[in-house]
């Protein structure tokens, strides 16, 4: 299959790599039929992420149709479409079962942030994003191994478009979390740092629970002129 690899800082190849197999009872084997690449791609093309090797397959922002399943998967069957969420979570330890899979103790055998120097347990093991998290082949590729599939993958109606549904898998929930932590409601005011992607869907997201007042906060023009007409 064809994949997008790491060959060292600033160099990124579209290579031919072994297709992925399934490897655990409850893996599943997804053909993926859109990817996006993330700001936080960024810090890993640049070379700014330790524990990124040569080879290493990048992407969390995916989706596509199930192309295979092991023994163990009973949510989901070959044909289904699905967006996955770029943590990979276990969906039994402690914290899954509190519904913080991001911090699932189980599935990254890394070391997790390069600021974790107490011996903590490391947060949850993430698609394609270097070996500090788990060292999981990523989804800016033509299939991807997605394990813990009775866990994260959610299907999706075939009458919305990928590009409608897509960013469920990061980017979306990023923004909406934010509005919730910040107590956005009826009649809020709101400064939102930052008119990319995330700021955006922000924007979309305070609007929508009622804001009155939102600010964007970008040095970029054209960016600051995208959200103002968006
Ligand atoms: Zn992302
Ligand atoms: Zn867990």
């Amino acid at each position: 299959m064809r994949a997008l690899t790491y060959h060292g800082a600033n160099d990124v190849r579209v290579d031919t790599v072994p297709d992925p197999i399934i490897k655990d009872p409850d893996d599943i084997i997804l053909r993926v039929t859109a990817t996006a690449i993330c700001g936080s791609d960024l810090h890993l093309y640049r070379g700014k992420i330790p524990e990124t090797e040569s080879g290493d397959i990048f992407g969390h922002e995916f989706m596509g149709i199930v192309e295979d399943i092991g023994t163990d998967v009973t949510n989901l069957q070959v044909g289904d479409r699905v967006v996955i969420p770029f943590v990979i979570a276990c969906g039994s330890c402690f914290f899954c079962q509190h519904d913080l899979f991001a911090a699932c103790e189980t599935t990254n055998t890394g070391r997790g942030s390069i600021i974790n120097k107490k011996g903590i347990p490391p947060g949850a093991a993430l698609f394609g994003y270097s070996h500090l998290y788990g060292g999981i082949p990523g989804g800016q590729a033509d299939y991807v191994r997605v394990p813990k599939a009775n866990v994260g993958p959610f299907k999706v109606p075939t009458a919305l478009a990928d590009d409608k549904v897509l960013f469920l898998s990061d980017i979306l929930p990023t923004a909406w979390q934010a509005v919730i932590n910040a107590e956005i409601g009826q009649g809020s005011s709101v400064a939102i740092y930052g008119a990319g992607p995330v700021g955006l869907l922000s924007a979309a997201c305070a609007r929508m629970l009622g804001a009155q007042t939102i600010f964007m906060v970008d040095d970029n023009d054209y960016r600051l002129a995208y959200a103002r007409d968006a």
